[in-house]
């Protein structure tokens, strides 16, 4: 039987860190779908469909990563699914908090669930979708924290954020 994994997340723009979560994990399951939440509680940059675009690019070279998306609970999904594997990456304690009390919830709704926690490599540990997207829009360099297909993609939305006045 096929080893299948879920990796939730919102990756407004997936980011170095998310991409070395799914580069090791591919290495440990036969598949991994990565699943973009449609989350009406945010305001994303790139809409759920660009967001699956950029994770496609990124993972080209990776045969065994599925793009996908999903709204609502993730229980839900993975039941839909029929996955019960889930990986989250940790980054420092303060992630903890939030990643434990969300997998202690999602075992008490769907007992079948196991959710790996992954550590970050230290040099990714600084890195996530929000202070990337500040280091754009005030004209930063992103190019070492997000894949090199991508970066592109990430200063034309800015320019497009800039020109409609957002
Ligand atoms: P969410 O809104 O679900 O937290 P994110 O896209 O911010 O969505 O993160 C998705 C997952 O990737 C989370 O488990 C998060 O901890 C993890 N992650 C984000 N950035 C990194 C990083 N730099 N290194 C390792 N894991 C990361």
């Amino acid at each position: 039987m096929e080893k299948i994994c879920i990796y939730p997340g919102s990756f407004d723009p997936i980011t170095n860190g998310h991409m070395d979560i799914i580069d090791r994990s591919s290495k440990i399951f036969d598949k991994i779908i990565v699943a973009v939440l449609m989350n009406a509680s945010k305001t994303p940059m790139f809409s759920v469909e660009e967001r699956m675009d950029l994770i496609r690019k990124s993972t080209e070279h990776l045969p065994n990563v599925e793009v996908d998306s999903f709204k609502g609970l993730l229980v839900h999904y993975l039941e839909e699914k029929n996955v019960n594997i889930v990986i989250r990456g940790l980054r420092a304690v303060s992630d903890f908090e939030h990643e434990f009390s969300m997998a202690a919830l999602n075992a008490h709704m769907y007992p079948k669930i196991e959710t790996i926690l992954m550590m970050t490599r230290t040099e990714n540990s600084f890195l996530s979708s929000s202070f990337i997207k500040d280091i754009a829009r005030n004209k930063g360099d992103i190019k070492d924290f997000v894949p090199s297909q991508i970066v592109s993609d990430i200063t034309k939305k800015i320019q497009e954020e800039r020109f409609s006045g957002k």
